[in-house]
């Protein structure tokens, strides 16, 4: 046996490939790491109680095969208290390591809008006593993603509103160009952390207005220029 054959022979199942469909056409984006950014606008960071001041921004990451693009998002186990977050989600074409702010935009694919849905409750216990975030961040389905849209159709997106109705009710309002860190700072910032790469996607942080959902509820978020995501809560 060769040494492809044996790479090839898997004991177990192979997990599907978690991809992300292109806007207006049949190709998909095939996901690789799913970073987030944490506090990235000062009024979030402010109804979360922290002070918004320019630190350094931080970053945790989402299980990739998180992701929903069917539009249906099972309440999960373990928690009362599930948050919707709206976010700017950046897809990459390219990656690197140290890569300068002026560089940036010539790694992006395209754009998604994006849903971080969150476990509150189990995040509260993990900051109350120094744990990891993983059981509030990244458990499964808690990724719904819009298709993406290429960057040569959106444009780079610096500004533009940011928003999200649940029922019908605007509930987060924002603009992208009240990111603390904009797009290009967090790529040269995660890059100095992480060696970026193609199929990477970045979920760039939520405005204010989060709040808990529960089964039934429709959650439609849009982003200047982006296809709009719809989400039901089952
Ligand atoms: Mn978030």
């Amino acid at each position: 046996m060769n040494l492809r054959e044996r790479v090839l022979d898997f004991v177990v199942d192979l997990a599907p490939l978690p991809a992300v469909p292109v806007a207006g056409t049949r190709k998909s984006f095939p996901v690789r790491r799913l970073y987030c950014v944490g506090r990235n606008y000062a009024e979030h960071a402010r109804e979360m109680g922290h002070d918004p001041k320019r630190e350094k921004p931080f970053f945790f990451q989402k299980a990739s095969d998180s992701i929903v693009t069917d539009g249906v998002f099972p309440y999960p186990p373990a928690s009362s208290d599930v948050h919707y977050e709206i976010e700017l989600v950046v897809a990459l074409k390219a990656g690197g390591h140290n890569i300068p702010a002026a560089k940036a935009k010539d790694i992006i694919y395209g754009y998604a809008v994006g849903l971080d849905m969150t476990r509150r409750d189990l995040q509260a216990e993990a900051k109350k006593a120094g744990r990891p975030w993983e059981a509030a961040k990244a458990f499964d389905r808690a990724a719904p993603l819009s298709a993406i849209t290429p960057i040569e159709q959106s444009g780079l997106l610096v500004k533009g509103p940011i928003t999200l109705d649940v029922n019908g009710e605007r509930r987060q309002s924002g603009d992208l160009a009240d990111m603390i860190w904009p797009v290009a700072d967090i790529i040269t910032e995660l890059s100095q952390l992480f060696v970026l790469a193609p199929g990477d996607l970045i979920f760039t942080g939520t405005p204010a207005g989060v709040g808990a959902v529960k089964r039934g509820d429709r959650l439609h978020g849009e982003i200047a220029r982006l296809t709009a995501l719809d989400v039901t809560v089952t």
